[in-house]
């Protein structure tokens, strides 16, 4: 049969929070030619604890890598023409696995679970003045039940197989990343155990000066070192597959997802900045060389390092824990909808929430506040409000939290972001994406290609030294063509619905109390 000819093509594993992704890039022109997804399984356990299950993901992998290669020959596209793979990855989520059997020792402890939250606040408590400041000059994190250390902590501390373990010298650590790249260069059978310089920096263990983990910090959460994996940069080659049909094939890529769509929206220049709808919400804005401290409660996070000579980049970030999850959770919780699409008929069939205001503080809050006992709040309710006007209050909450990261974004850089780029699933909903620009009043831009984190992990496995079949150059890529989003309400409005919004926030803050 006829086979049609590529150049070098470039493929990259997005393992989300709420799905696993492969997807194949033409090297040449960052067009993508066949992916396959295959959703995740969150479990709930206890309130307030989220886990998945580490086979599942590792077999989420597979299924979508051996899917996506039938795809692509049923294209007549050549598969032996992958010439590397990247791995983007939900950051923070804690793994432990026995390196000898290969087998994980508990679930995944997902980044939104708050089971730390008594172990944070009392660490907290013990720092002088109760700042939870306290490693930010060293980690740019604040203490948080978000990163991974403390959740690792709380593995060696109550499972007691992650115990026996680590005193027996068989346990490893990782971030799904390093399990990922471990189990893919063949696990119990001489895997590499690494992660990169973005995922290092998401764990409170991980020096963003230094870029090495950091004695110091690892001895105040009681972690053995030697269960941590290598840290590298984020674009060189690790290993390579042991098995399945791309087999051989360099995997020589690895970003945090946020750090990944950064690289994929190529905002490569200081300032640049873009904000990704998944799950939660994170907009990262880049800062150059030279790691910017926030004072309006914002993370400081290695950006990514693209290449072991390469120059290290930071950003600022603000992350929201509740996004699109507030649409998971309006499906299977209230059940008043039956699909994500289904949100935005509804929403708009009001086109307003009517008063009602929405804060989905179920993780707690994150940026700009870091209050883990927040929890959400919906008020503003009256006899006439009814479940559109909750599904238009939920994405107003997602819109109005983005305004909150802004703010504090552009107050710290006092140089204002004239336009916001942006990615991710919940792009999808177009009203989603008229309602933020008419909150932030400035226009929202959406490339027409919305995989922009597994692009990015891809160009980074491409232009991996030994690879080096993608240049970095954004001009070498042919037009990136995208959507605009102009604000269409007069800001005064905007600014009233904001003030509103806040009110609401501090509710939710305070509902204890
Ligand atoms: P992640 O990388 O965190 O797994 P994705 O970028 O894949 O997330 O986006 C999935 C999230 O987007 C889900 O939480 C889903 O509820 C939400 N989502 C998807 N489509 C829509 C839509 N049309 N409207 C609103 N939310 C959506």
């Amino acid at each position: 049969s006829h086979r049609i000819t590529f150049g070098p093509l470039v493929a990259a594993i997005d393992q989300g929070t709420s799905s696993t992704r492969f997807l194949v890039f033409n090297s040449k022109t960052a067009e993508l030619l066949s992916h396959h997804q295959v959703e995740i399984k969150q479990s709930f356990p206890k309130e307030g604890w989220v886990e998945e299950d580490p086979k599942e993901i590792l077999q989420s992998v597979y299924e979508c890598m051996e899917r996506t290669c039938e795809k692509l020959t049923q294209l007549n596209i050549d598969i032996s023409n992958i010439k590397a793979i990247g791995v983007t990855n939900q950051r923070e989520t804690t793994l432990v696995w026995d390196k000898e059997t290969g087998e994980p020792l508990y679930n995944a402890i997902v980044w939104l679970d708050l089971r730390t939250q008594s172990t944070v606040e009392s660490l907290i408590n013990k720092t002088p003045g109760r700042n939870k400041n306290h490693l930010k000059h060293k980690t740019g994190l604040p203490i948080s039940t978000y990163f991974s250390a403390v959740k690792l902590r709380w593995l060696m501390d109550n499972v007691d197989e992650v115990h026996q373990a680590v005193v027996s010298h068989r346990a490893m650590f990782g971030t799904v990343d390093s399990w990922l790249i471990w189990c893919l260069t063949g696990g119990k059978s001489g895997g590499v155990h690494c992660t990169d310089v973005t995922n290092a920096s998401r764990t409170m263990l991980f020096n963003i000066h230094t870029m090495n983990w950091d004695p110091e910090l690892c001895k105040y959460f009681g972690i053995p070192m030697e269960i941590l994996p290598s840290v590298r940069s984020s674009s060189e080659i690790y290993g390579l597959m042991k098995s399945g049909a791309l087999s051989g094939i360099p995997i020589s890529g690895c970003l945090g997802d946020q750090s990944a769509a950064l690289v994929g929206q190529m905002c490569f220049q200081d300032g640049q900045a873009k904000n990704t709808y998944g799950t939660g919400c994170f907009l990262l804005r880049n800062t150059g060389a030279k790691p910017v401290m926030s004072d309006h409660g914002l993370l400081t996070t290695v950006a990514y390092k693209l290449g072991r000579d390469k120059p290290a980049c930071y950003a600022l970030e603000g992350s929201v824990a509740i996004a699109g999850a507030v649409v998971r959770w309006l499906k299977d919780n209230l059940g008043i909808i039956g699909s994500s699409e289904e949100l935005e008929k509804l929403a708009a069939s009001v086109g307003t929430s009517y008063g009602c205001y929405f804060v989905p503080a179920f993780s707690g809050l994150y940026a700009p506040y870091w209050e883990p006992s927040a929890r959400g709040i919906i008020c503003g309710l009256t006899q006439f409000t009814n479940r559109s006007h909750l599904a238009f209050a939920a994405l107003e909450a997602v819109c109005f939290q983005t305004r909150e990261i802004l703010d504090a974004m552009n107050q710290d850089s006092g140089i204002p972001l004239t336009q916001l780029q942006v990615d991710g699933g919940m792009t999808s909903n177009r009203l989603l994406m008229q309602l933020q620009a008419d909150i932030l009043c400035i226009p929202v831009v959406k490339p027409s290609m919305p995989e922009t984190t597994a692009l990015g992990a891809a160009m980074a496995a491409g232009a991996a030294e030994g690879v080096s079949v993608w240049s970095l150059n954004p001009e070498d890529l042919s037009e990136v063509t995208s959507e605009k989003f102009e604000p269409q309400i007069n800001p005064e409005e905007s600014e009233f619905r904001y003030a509103r919004w806040k009110k609401a926030v501090e509710k939710s803050k305070n509902w204890e109390t």
